[in-house]
């Protein structure tokens, strides 16, 4: 039979670099059901039958965050055979607020107190075996990320499942307390196993609903609990968060020698610099530069061309040997089988081409999340959130959301999928969803195009493109915390900042690899199908009556359907075929548009900024209708690749037509704006258009300023204690 072993611990106690120590590459990488955290599955190394599980990082077991819900409906109802709960050594006051709570569950627990590294440099002492006395389980001391102690402490818990005891009964609280757990575990029916009836009782002396839902036949308990509330004057939940707090100390005191140390660590006097209040933000400008221009601009365009120009374009030389594309060696196999040609067509056009575009950009991505990996891994990640998140909050948005969007300024897919880095669900929704704002790479194209054909090249154009992308990016995050579905309990925003360290090369590439991965999964899913049909419907059609291959795009079923839904768009200023066709084309990749109307106005082939165009377009648009298009282009639903992205991060069906609605619905609203209310003021035109441009902004205007419904106090910062 196998045996199944949790990790539980706080967040950044080293749950993962444990998890990747025990495991290998052994794991399985999935979403737990429903919700967007994700869930880590792996078999111990060099045993068949034993199960390590990641679960998130959780400070308590009271169900605030969908974190915890996750790591607690997964501890109660799944019950694994033990927990391994790990305890970052360096903070292990608060570390063990959570492990009181596991060990109540009567799961039998091993604790691994971790980075004991850093503790023994900092000269500080714990005493493992007073600790454990004065727990009533199991302690062993580990370094994760030095690989010392792990594998004994998997094999203890694995032993200590098998032995199936259960952690000893902690008695923590004060004797008034203790006397109403009491009696509350005596009320408990018998449907509950002794071993658990703890945690039960004190879930509901804390009147926690979830659990109290599930319970029966519980007499009087709210008699019990209000007594008690009057005999401590406080309410039942901080009485018991007191209890174990007090608890808490009481122990450590015995078991943790902190050294005195009056020279700061090294890692506080980098805080000192790093995170002053005038130097933080140049000196996180200084490194996002170099970042975005390493990876997007000099390493990230290079590889970029040398995977699109020359592994899916016409070839590449490898030290003088000229290796041919992929699309040449496909197109040559072909040939020489003598494959039909709309089957070469479909091959070609439809899926080596689409996929291919996408594909291109996975060299510049696994750069950037080398990058990114690096900064995370040393601990520079945490610091930004801190310093960004007094900005960030002002409009509902976490310190951590700022990451995303600034690689979304290269390309949306790993921008949102930079945002698992969130932790708090709410954040990472918001962020996810309104990342892709921001104009990425292939939008320039689009903007160069207009501005080039309709604004004489003004140079105002491509910057309030940008302006339009973070004002969207501003305003949603206002109108959205203010419904419902982003309201709710504050959940307190406890930030860590662990000590710096230098990031071990087989972590952070294990970190650029699951990343990228799951991004060249998903082009040979969702991106592979939209193309296909992108193909398809661009290059069959009805000519003459009988259906079959076109020559002319115009021709084609795509064309048709353009023409089908153009008058959607009549309102923006751009009912034209054209335009809604190269909007849809815009669908699978930004820059398709600027080609798109190149072939539509009959070119066959046009520049990056469309030149040879200009002129036509110039004839089909005015500057409001073409500022119009613009931005429509620019809010509306991202690519598919970014489309995918956002299924694959939000992990529900719900959330991710939401985001894309979203988008495309506020897309909509602001170009039918500019488009009314330009033309009211440039042509004094003013028709049925131009009162629904007005209602709308009276009502978004309204959607910002209206009050907070919820609650409003989402914005508590706390600075943890550094690590060391
Ligand atoms: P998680 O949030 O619990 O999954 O924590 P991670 O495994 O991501 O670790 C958080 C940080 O602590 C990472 O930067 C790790 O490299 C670092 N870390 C983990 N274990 C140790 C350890 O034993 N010693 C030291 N010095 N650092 C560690
Ligand atoms: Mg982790």
């Amino acid at each position: 039979m196998s045996i199944k072993i949790a990790l539980a611990g706080n967040p950044n106690c080293g749950k993962t670099t444990l998890f990747n120590g025990l495991t290998g590459s052994n794991q399985f990488v999935g979403n737990w059901p429903g919700v967007t955290v994700e869930k880590k599955e792996g078999k111990l190394k060099g045993s068949k039958d034993v199960i390590i599980m990641d679960l998130p990082g959780i400070y308590s077991l009271s169900p605030y965050t969908l974190e915890e819900v996750v790591a607690r409906n997964y501890l109660i109802t799944e019950r694994p055979d033990a927990i391994l709960n790990i305890v970052d050594g360096t903070n292990l006051e608060r570390n063990l607020y959570l492990s009181t709570q596991l060990m109540e569950l009567g799961i039998p627990v091993l604790m691994a107190v971790n980075m004991m590294d850093i503790v023994k440099k900092n000269g500080d002492q714990i005493n493992i075996d007073a600790l454990s006395r004065e727990l009533g389980c199991p302690v062993v001391e580990i370094s994760a990320l030095k690989g010392t102690g792990i594998m004994d402490a998997a094999a203890k818990a694995v032993e200590l499942a098998r032995a199936g005891g259960k952690a000893a009964p902690v008695h923590e609280f004060g004797s008034e307390v203790e006397h109403v757990l009491d009696e509350i575990e005596a009320s408990l029916g018998g449907g509950i196993p002794e071993a658990q009836k703890r945690f039960y009782a004190i879930k509901l002396f804390e009147r926690d609903d979830k659990i109290a839902a599930q319970m029966t036949m519980v007499p009087d308990v709210e008699r019990l609990i209000k007594g008690a509330e009057e005999a401590m004057d406080d309410d039942a939940e901080s009485i018991i968060t007191n209890e174990r707090y007090t608890y808490i100390a009481s122990i450590i005191n015995g078991c943790y020698v902190r050294k005195n140390r009056q020279k700061l660590s090294t890692s506080d006097k980098i805080d000192h610099i790093v995170t002053n209040r005038w130097l933080a933000l140049p000196i996180f400008a200084v490194v996002m530069w170099i970042v975005y221009y390493v990876s997007v601009t000099t390493v990230g365009t290079w590889a970029t061309d040398w995977a699109n120009d020359g592994v899916f374009g016409e070839g590449w030389s490898l030290f003088g040997m000229e290796v041919p594309g992929i699309p040449v060696l496909v197109e040559g196999f072909l040939t020489a089988v003598g494959c039909a040609d709309w089957l070469s067509s479909l091959i070609l056009d439809g899926i080596v081409a689409g996929v291919g575009a996408v594909l291109g950009f996975v060299p510049q991505m696994l750069v950037l999340f080398i990058f990114l990996a690096f900064l995370e891994a040393c601990g520079y990640m945490a610091r930004v959130a801190f310093i960004m998140d007094r900005i960030f909050r002002k409009f509902g948005l976490s310190g951590k959301s700022f990451i995303p969007m600034l690689i979304g300024t290269g390309c949306g897919v790993p921008g949102i999928m930079a945002s698992r880095t969130i932790e708090n669900d709410r954040d990472r929704k918001m962020t996810i969803m309104t990342t892709t704002f921001i104009p990425c790479g292939a939008k320039l194209p689009i903007i160069a195009l207009f501005a080039g054909a309709l604004f004489g090249g003004a140079s105002w154009v491509a910057p309030s493109a940008y302006f339009v992308g973070i004002a969207a990016i501003i305003f949603s995050g206002i109108i959205l915390k203010k419904t419902k579905m982003f309201a709710g309990d504050p959940a307190p925003f406890v930030m860590e900042l662990p000590a710096y360290h230098m990031p071990t090369v087989t972590n952070v590439l294990r970190s650029m690899w699951e990343r990228g991965w799951s991004f060249i999964k998903k082009a040979g899913t969702v991106i592979l199908l939209s193309t296909i049909f992108i193909w398809f419907t661009s290059s069959f059609g009805f000519v003459d009556g009988s259906f079959g291959m076109v020559e002319d795009l115009s021709d084609g079923i795509l064309a048709s359907i353009g023409r089908g839904i153009a008058w959607i768009f009549a309102p923006l200023g751009w009912g034209s075929w054209q335009a809604a066709v190269a909007a849809i084309t815009g669908l699978v990749a930004k820059e398709n548009v600027v080609g798109t109307f190149g072939i539509l106005y009959g070119f066959a082939e046009v520049a990056e900024d469309g030149q040879e165009i200009w002129g036509t377009l110039a004839g089909s648009f005015t500057a409001v209708s073409a500022y119009s298009f613009l931005v429509f282009n620019l809010l509306c639903a991202p690519c598919f690749a970014a489309m995918g992205a956002i299924k694959r991060e939000m992990n529900n069906a719900k959330w991710t037509w939401f985001a894309i609605g979203y988008q495309t619905v506020l897309a909509y609203g602001v170009s039918l704006c500019i488009y009314q209310l330009g033309s009211w003021f440039m042509t004094g035109s003013f028709v049925i258009g131009t009162v629904a441009a007005i209602i709308l902004v009276v009502l978004f205007i309204y959607l910002l300023i209206r009050p907070y419904k919820e609650s409003r106090s989402l914005n508590v910062g706390v600075k943890a204690k550094s690590a060391a």
